[in-house]
This record gives structure tokens, sequence and C-alpha cells, in this order.
């Protein structure tokens, strides 16, 4: 017998995932300690997590305890700095996972997702895993979108969940608000990507927003606040970036009330580990530090943007993400990527449709700039 067949067919028919070649084998086939590998491929917080953060993990009392499922002090903390009441939010293993338990719950097998590529490839992901319908609406080549092109598979096709990623991984564009509410007026489930909404400007920043006066004076408070107003709108954010928790897995997400008691069911109980919920609730115990940290990165971004403008043979993106992607001249984006390699410098690099011969680089350092620059100029001859 062959069981293999037991496996469900969707899942037979998915590509195999390539899995990142792990830091530290990394290390060892440069020959480069760890700490000499300037990390530019993954958008990680360049400054590590906060100092709070760090002495919360490093005093966990109750590993041995099973975690709060409900995750309740977090809930609490994310109210306090978002405004959005803590009956409205859910904390999981990253923002993955609570992409993955959105589709869960709304899926079967055959319902149509509407996804914007290039975008997050977590989308396509989720959407195969759930044996969802993957309808691509592409970006034009700006990464603007097509909102007729969204608004006609819409009618015509009556998908269950459209994602918007914003700013958008890999580009860094960012949706602005009449096309967001042109979109909340389908008949259709939004799940709004906000990963990096912390690094855009003219964001709704708590106390100094249009309507989050009850945030945080300071916290990007973005569009979360929106689930209050539109019933078809899920909002997620993460911990990975910014706050530099990666490692740990935690993300949250702004939802509708319908929706609410179903992932509730559905979500594995002890999804949010003890060190990842006491990290994140230090991580915002800590705003100051997210802030100076967010203005370095943003300042940074402007200064890698005027910088890589000068190479002629690269062609940046303007970006409100702490990454920015170049469109790469004239030569092979691969080759670039591997003579960055052995110079110790990790980037990003793609090649598909909408994302022919490009590379994608993180926001690090200036002293990661500096260091970048000076490589690409040995390269470019
Ligand atoms: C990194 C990223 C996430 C998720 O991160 P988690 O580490 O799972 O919280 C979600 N969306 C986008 C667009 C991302 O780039």
């Amino acid at each position: 017998m062959n069981f293999e067949q037991f496996v469900r067919s969707e899942i037979t028919q998915m590509k195999p995932y390539t899995p990142i070649v792990p830091f530290a084998v990394l290390s060892q086939r440069l020959g480069r300690p760890s700490a000499d590998i300037i990390k530019l491929d993954a958008n990680e917080n360049p400054y590590g997590a906060s100092p709070k953060a760090m002495a919360a993990l490093a005093n966990l009392p109750y590993v041995h305890i099973y975690p709060d499922p409900e995750a309740t002090p977090l809930r609490e903390a994310l109210s306090a700095v978002t405004g959005v009441p803590q009956e409205r939010l859910l904390v999981g293993a990253g923002a993955d996972e609570l992409i993955d338990l959105v589709f869960r719950a709304v899926l079967s097998p055959g319902d149509g997702v509407v996804d914007c590529p290039p975008s997050f490839g977590m989308y396509p992901f989720s959407t195969a895993v759930n044996a969802g319908r993957y309808i691509p609406i592409r970006r034009r080549a700006d990464f603007s979108l097509d909102v007729e092109a969204i608004e006609r598979v819409v009618r015509e096709q009556h998908p269950k969940l459209l994602v918007i990623c914003s700013p958008n991984n890999p580009d860094g564009s960012v949706i602005d608000d009449d096309s967001l509410r042109r979109l909340l007026a389908l008949p259709v489930l939004v799940l709004l990507d906000e990963a990096y909404v912390d690094f855009a400007e003219g964001v709704n920043r708590g106390g100094r927003g249009e309507r989050g006066g009850k945030g945080e004076e300071g916290f990007a408070v973005g569009h979360l606040h929106w689930v209050m107003e539109y019933d078809n709108l899920v909002v997620l954010r993460t911990f990975s970036k910014l706050a530099g928790l990666a490692g740990l897995r935690v993300g949250y997400g702004a939802f509708p009330d319908w929706l609410l008691p179903h992932l509730w069911k559905i979500k594995q109980p002890y999804n949010t580990s003890v060190a990842a919920s006491a990290a994140a609730v230090a991580a915002l115990d800590d705003l100051a530090w997210l802030r100076e940290k967010t203005l370095l990165i943003v300042a940074e971004r402007e200064r890698l943007g005027n910088l890589l403008a000068e190479v002629d043979w690269l062609r940046p993106y303007p970006s409100q993400a702490n990454f920015i992607l170049c469109r790469v001249d004239g030569r092979d984006a691969a080759q670039l990527k591997h003579d960055l390699e052995q110079r110790g410098i990790l980037v990003r690099y793609f090649n598909k449709p909408g994302l022919d011969n490009c590379i994608r680089i993180s926001v690090g350092r200036p002293s990661d700039t500096d260091t970048l620059l000076k490589a690409l100029r040995e390269i470019g001859g």
C-alpha cells in the first residue's frame, strides 16, 4: 500500500519550502564569527530587543507552568498602548500564525483568496495549506495596487479573503486611506498586514493621531482602530521587526467581533510562550526605547536610499518600511548577493514576476550602511 496517498492532495501538490540557512551554519560556511556578519536579509531590528525585554527574559519566574491561553497581561498592555479594546485583540506565535488562523477559520476547500503580488510569501503558503483558491491580482510596475481589478475580481469570483500588506514586503509602498476604504466597501474580509507600519510616515501615532486619542503617544497605531468601524477588517502586527523579538515568535491582531469566538475555539491554547509574552509586555513598557530606535532606523533608511541611488547599477525604490528594494541593472543580482555574502553581508535576492533581478536590503546601523557601500564600490569595480 502506498501510504503517501493519505496526505491531502493540496499538500502533495505544494512545492517544498526552501528553509533559510541557519545563522550558525552560514557563519561556519563563511568562516566568520556570527558577530561579524551583517545580516540585512530578514528585516530584523539591528539594535536587538529593548533592555527591559532582555531583563524580563533573564528573570522569568514560571517557565515550568503552561502559559495563560488568553495572554491577558499582554492583551491588556496592547490595549493600553493602542486604544483598541482588549476583547478585540488576539496574540499568536508571530503574525504568521494569525494569518494561518484566520485562513483556517474562514476557508473551505476552493474558497478564493485575493493576494496582490509581489508581496509576502506566507499568503500563498497559507492559502495552499488551507486548500484555498489563490487569486493573484498583480501590483503595477510601481507596486501600487490595481484597485479596479481587485473590485472586479471580488464581484466576479466572490473570494472570502483579500490580503493587503502595507507597507508592502518587499518594496515598502503603502496603501492610501481612500483606496483602503474602497476595498473595505467590498463584500470580502480584508486582512491588512501592518508588520512594518512602525516605520511609515504619516501613520497614526497614538495621542497625536487623527482618531487615536486613547492610544499611547508615539506608538504607531496604524489602522488597528479601524476594526471598530469596519466589520470586515483584520489588522495584523508583530513584535518581530521593530521590537526585535523575531526569535521568540509573538504577534497580534485586531479582529471583528463576529470572528473572534471562532478564532478562540480553534487557536492552540498555548500558542504564545511564557517567554514571548513576558518579553512583549516588557517591550511595550519601553516605548521610549522603541521610539528612539524607530527614529534611528527611519533616518538610516533615508541615508541608505540616497547612497544606493548614487550607485549607477542600482535602482532603489522609495520605501516606508525598514528595508529597501533595489532593481539591479546590467549585472546579475544573484551574483551580487553571492559577492556580498563572501564579504559577510547578507541581503535578500528575488527573481520572479515583478521582481526580476532584485535585491532587498534591510536597514541596519549606520556602520552597516558604510560597510555595505564600501563592498558595493569594490564589487562595482
Ligand atoms: C515578517 C513579517 C510578518 C510576520 O512576522 P512574525 O515574525 O510571524 O510575527 C508578517 N507579515 C509580513 C509582511 C512580514 O514581513
